[in-house]
């Protein structure tokens, strides 16, 4: 390909709202452009990326032996009221009317189809598994699109569906698709890791994230120092924190008491003003949970000194979403903000505790009265409560599988397997005959990745203040070669046979025969775009030398004319 005759649109502007690397340079080497908030067209550049990434996960899934298939991205609405999800999946659905007046909505992922489509046409175990893929549009109404490709609305991924007569088998499957993506992320040239993941309204008992180490990861992630663990902070466990008896700590004969804590709201005041550890109170978060039909006043109650986790809280109570309760709401539900405990709340109101405070004695908090703290409560008296893990694991905490020290790192979500069991074959009456001729839903499996999300995922792990650096497998040229000066004939002849040498050997080569463009500026261009490798062919052309350029290293050799070709080849 010659540059003269390609359409890539470099520039020095990046948008104002690109705040990622990733973000401003696929924006000023002419990869993306956007064309409305979270839409984005792939210009030729950014399209032969986006290809190369897409035959990579295809190649590995036809390997594994899925059968791929493209599904319409209008999907009835009647489809989404079947299954239940039309209320529960809100606004990240869009919604739409053709000219009859009918309901259909843009596909935001693609389980109602796809059950669709095996139900009915597979009906016996002897017929099992079947696992079909597609990598197609989805559009999901962001409440918050930003960081350009990496959280679109609209985008590409790779949606697929396992098929099972057995629990067993389906696990057999979940397994080879974590070794399957290990085997795609590795290839693309990314650093990952595969963490627990929280299944939340999916539900199911395994879902496993593939997360890409970069700074500018919006999740959590914890790691283990020794050994292999990982997890998405709202799936992360950890050793029980505390172990001390506060009972034996406290005094002899516990008792519970009301003391005069006034104007001390925050965990901080009462700690000092009775000179006890943060760890020995519990503290209240008041939430508001949303649901489907209603809303209420939630309080969770975790460790004077820990967090709530907000998936986890809301998977406690399962809810679709928490917010913050504001005064009105506080008092509306007959709370006191700053002396809210367990003991003596006001009935009806929903509550749930930490697991990690089952059972203490000796604990500190709120008495639901304004100035009022209970010391010396004992929680083994309250009846009927719920537990549940709700606090976030913090940097420093132990690992409950070794014993080592846990810390947080930042990745971006490539992909997400779940085993998903009957979550959707049952609501939607897809069966098969078993061994025993007794009709039982498929049990399913449900894996995606990020395709477009992928090409910034790449930028952001391999990128330097100049622009980008592709990798192997995602590179839209392996080799740019450099004419310094096109007008000069014997320059662009040197650069055309090297061309046509690279050509024959199989190496993805672009030429920047631009005959207005000056030397300074392909240079910064090469920089910018992030090819693998220059070839200038410049000054030293009368000694028949020309230089390869490294751009991840931007060191420079000077090879002969003869060598260059092979010694390209060993490099790539
Ligand atoms: P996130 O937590 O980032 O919103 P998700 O859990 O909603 O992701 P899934 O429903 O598991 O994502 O979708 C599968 C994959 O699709 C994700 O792992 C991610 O790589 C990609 N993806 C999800 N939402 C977007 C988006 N808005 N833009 C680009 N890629 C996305
Ligand atoms: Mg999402």
């Amino acid at each position: 390909m010659k540059f003269s005759q390609m359409f890539i649109p470099t520039t020095k502007e990046a948008p104002k709202d690109a705040t990622l690397p990733s973000h401003q340079f696929l924006i000023r080497a002419g990869f993306i452009n956007q064309e409305g908030a979270g839409l984005y067209n792939f210009m030729p550049l950014g399209k032969i990326v986006l290809d190369k990434i897409r035959a990579v996960v295809k190649e590995e899934l036809d390997n594994a032996g899925l059968n791929e298939v493209q599904l319409s991205f209008v999907t009835p609405t009647t489809l989404w009221e079947e299954s239940g999800r039309a209320s529960k999946m809100g606004l990240e659905m869009l919604r739409i009317k053709d000219r009859k007046g009918s309901d259909f909505v843009l596909s935001p992922t693609n389980e109602e189809a796809m059950v669709n489509l095996v139900k009915n046409r597979v009906t016996s175990y002897k017929d099992l598994p079947v696992h079909l893929y597609q990598i197609n549009t989805k559009f999901r109404d962001e409440a918050r699109p930003r960081f350009g490709l990496m959280r679109g609305r609209e985008f590409l991924m790779k949606d697929s569906y396992s098929f099972h007569s057995s629990e067993e088998d389906m696990i057999r499957e979940f397994n080879l698709m974590e070794e399957t993506y290990k085997k795609i992320f590795t290839r693309l040239g990314l650093e990952f890791r595969v963490v627990a993941a929280d299944s939340g309204a999916i539900g199911g008992s395994g879902s496993k994230e593939f997360m890409v180490l970069a700074n500018s990861g919006e999740d959590t992630i914890v790691v283990c120092e020794e050994c292999e663990y990982g997890a998405n902070i709202e799936a992360a466990t950890r050793a029980k924190k505390e172990t001390k008896n506060w009972y034996e700590l406290t005094a002899e004969n516990i008792k519970m008491e009301k003391v005069l804590t006034a104007g001390m709201k925050t965990i901080e005041d009462v700690s000092n003003f009775l000179s006890t550890p943060k760890a020995q109170s519990i503290k209240a978060v008041i939430k508001k949970a949303i649901y489907e039909e209603k809303e209420e006043v939630v309080v969770f109650f975790v460790r004077g000194n820990d967090e709530l986790e907000e998936t986890k809280a809301t998977n406690a109570v399962d809810a679709l979403e928490l917010l913050d309760a504001n005064d009105a709401d506080i008092l509306d539900a007959g709370l006191v903000a700053g002396y809210c405990g367990p003991f003596n709340l006001p009935e009806n109101i929903n509550f749930v505790i930490d697991n990690e405070l089952k059972d203490e004695v000796g604990l500190v908090c709120g008495a639901n009265e304004i100035d009022y703290h209970f010391t010396g409560t004992d929680l083994t008296t309250l009846k009927d409560v719920k537990y549940f893990d709700l606090i976030a694991v913090q940097e420093g905490d132990i690992c409950s599988c070794c014993g080592g020290k846990l810390i947080h790192t930042k990745g971006i979500e490539a992909g997400h397997i779940f085993q998903l069991g009957t979550k959707y074959s049952e609501p939607l009456g897809a069966n098969f005959l078993d061994e025993n001729g007794k009709s039982k839903p498929f049990v399913m499996g449900t894996y995606g990745i990020g395709v477009s999300r992928l090409v910034a995922t790449v930028v952001e792990q391999h990128h330097d203040d100049k622009g980008c650096i592709w990798t192997k497998e995602t590179a839209p040229f392996m080799v740019d070669i450099i004419v310094s000066n096109a007008k000069k004939e014997e320059e662009l002849t040197a650069g055309k046979k090297i061309y046509n040498d690279l050509k024959i050997a199989g190496i993805s080569t672009i030429l920047d025969d631009r005959v207005n463009a000056r030397f300074g500026f392909k240079m910064s261009d090469f920089e910018l775009i992030g090819f693998p490798y220059a070839v200038v062919v410049g000054k030293k052309l009368p000694d028949g030398l020309v230089e390869i350029v490294n751009r991840k290293t931007l060191e420079k050799e000077e090879v002969s004319l003869a060598e260059v070709v092979n010694k390209l080849k060993k490099l790539i």
